[in-house]
């Protein structure tokens, strides 16, 4: 069953990780998908042609999600190429870990414009076209961490704990417009953000895991697809944990 038949959807930060799984498995559901990339230009263009082998109209632009004056003019440009904007996902992100005590002024404000001002910037671009079709579906990607906290990643903890502030604000906001805002916050997903962590720190991390493994950027996906079709349609402001158990 294709549950995104005719819908159209945004994701930042496709070229890699889980927003490469979530466009294609958009794709897979029969949405017209609409992505950004920023430094991986390649994998983007890539990505942009096996979206089309899929037989949904694809397009990636790059665009820097952390460019504040960036965002209304690639929601322009995803209406008017697509006609529509039924579905934004807030995936873009980076770490740039560092004890509080060695954490610089430039590691703290890039961490929040890339994952926090983005979310505000895009969502605020993209709630103009779901209130004229009274209908739409945001997804942020936060994380446990934004629930837990993790020593060594307080810059990025505090962006993805905004995260769910902001998105829960909007859902109490816009939920008379028929505008739904969800986040999901993932575990320990294998991806190049992860990649770095020693296979000892891995190990460690996933015996800790109730259902002992790390995650796969798919699981993730298919949580997205779920959140963004009608299937989630009585589903708003809420945190969806994909972690194997692991904040219980
Ligand atoms: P990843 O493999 O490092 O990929 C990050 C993606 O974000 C890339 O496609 C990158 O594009 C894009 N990006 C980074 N900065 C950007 C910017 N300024 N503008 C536009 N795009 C930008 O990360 P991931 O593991 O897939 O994570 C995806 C999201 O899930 C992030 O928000 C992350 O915080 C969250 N998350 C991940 C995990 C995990 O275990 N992996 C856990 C919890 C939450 P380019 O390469 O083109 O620059």
């Amino acid at each position: 069953m294709k549950l995104l038949a005719g819908k159209t959807a945004l994701i930042t930060g496709a070229s890699r990780g889980i927003g490469r799984a979530i466009a294609l498995r958009f794709a897979e559901h029969g949405a017209n998908v609409a992505f950004t990339y920023l430094s991986s230009v390649e994998k983007g263009q890539s990505l942009e042609q096996e979206l089309v082998q899929k037989g949904v109209k694809a397009r990636g632009y790059r665009s820097d999600a952390s460019v504040f004056s960036e965002a209304e003019n690639l929601i322009n440009q995803v209406v008017n190429e697509f006609g529509a904007l039924d579905i934004l996902v807030n995936n873009a992100g980076i770490t740039q870990d560092s004890l509080l005590l060695r954490m610089t002024e430039e590691q703290w404000d890039r961490v929040m414009q890339v994952n926090l001002k983005s979310v505000f910037a895009l969502t605020k671009a993209a709630i103009k076209p779901m209130i004229k079709q009274k209908n739409g579906s945001i997804i942020n990607l936060t994380s446990v961490v934004g629930i837990r906290g993790n020593a060594g990643q307080a810059n990025y903890a505090a962006s993805k704990a905004g995260m769910i502030g902001f998105t829960k604000s909007v859902a109490l906001e816009l939920g008379s417009r028929n505008i739904r805002a969800n986040a999901i916050a993932p575990g320990f997903i294998l991806t190049e953000m992860t990649g770095e962590l020693q296979e000892k720190l891995r190990e460690e991390w996933e015996k800790s895991i109730p259902l002992k493994r790390s995650g796969q950027a798919e699981e993730v996906a298919d949580c997205a697809v779920f959140l963004a079709s009608d299937m989630a349609k009585y589903i708003t402001g809420q945190v969806i944990q994909v972690d194997g158990g692991m904040l219980t």
